[in-house]
């Protein structure tokens, strides 16, 4: 099967192309229609999978352009992960003119807290920095429609987990949640329980 064989609009198909992807890898395969159709879906698979682009793909698909508050929240544990996420998912959403932006710490809040007064679709940030955001109201989360919590258990491991818990339980409860992890200690799983419904179970 081919990107051009899904529901995908001509705008993500060309990007995609223009990237190089021609055929979806695996996880993508399983991935792709069922975030189309906005089930919550729990994930295990390793970075080099294609994972990014697995809810990069439909993410961009299902966003609306033309609501000016953010309707995608991604959660990254680290910096540099926000910062490749954020550039793969600009890249494809070039051609829908899909605006992304990276929030980590270590780096200007006013920068940031300026960039989010702009329309912005999506957001992929570390989980202290959006949770300042958050807290000092400079990220709206009142449109957020979907949540993707990627390298769960790197989270976990670096001491992220009850700022994720805190940002996930001010988000809108009418929400599509995607959780992507290696591997699944019992809090990952715990998590997964306490804020998603009904789960496909993806595994790689
Ligand atoms: P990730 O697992 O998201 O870190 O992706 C690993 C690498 O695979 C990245 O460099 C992507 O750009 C690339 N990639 C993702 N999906 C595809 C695809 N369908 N075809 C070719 N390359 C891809």
């Amino acid at each position: 099967m081919k990107f051009a064989d899904y529901a995908l609009s001509e705008e993500i198909v060309r990007a995609l192309e223009s990237l190089g992807y021609e055929t979806p890898t695996e996880v993508q395969r399983e991935v792709i229609p069922v975030a189309l159709g906005k089930q919550d879906l729990v994930v295990k698979s390793q970075t080099g999978s294609g994972k990014t682009a697995a809810y990069g793909i439909p993410l961009c698909e299902l966003v609306d352009w033309n609501e000016n508050k953010p309707q995608v929240l991604v959660l990254t544990p680290t910096r540099e992960l926000a910062l490749q996420v954020n550039e793969d998912i600009t890249n494809i959403g070039r051609f829908k003119r899909i605006k992304s932006m990276a929030v980590y710490g270590k780096a200007p809040f006013h920068i940031q807290r300026a960039e989010l007064k702009q329309r912005t679709h999506m957001v992929v940030g570390t989980p202290g920095r959006v949770h300042d955001h958050i807290e000092r109201g400079t990220l709206p989360i009142e449109r957020i429609q979907y949540l993707v919590i990627d390298e769960a258990d790197e989270m976990l491991n670096m001491g992220f987990i009850e700022q994720v818990q805190a940002i996930i339980e001010q988000l809108p409860n009418d929400r599509v949640t995607m959780l992507f992890s290696a591997t699944f200690p019992a809090d990952i799983a715990k998590l997964s329980h306490k804020y998603m419904h009904e789960p496909a179970q993806v595994e790689i």
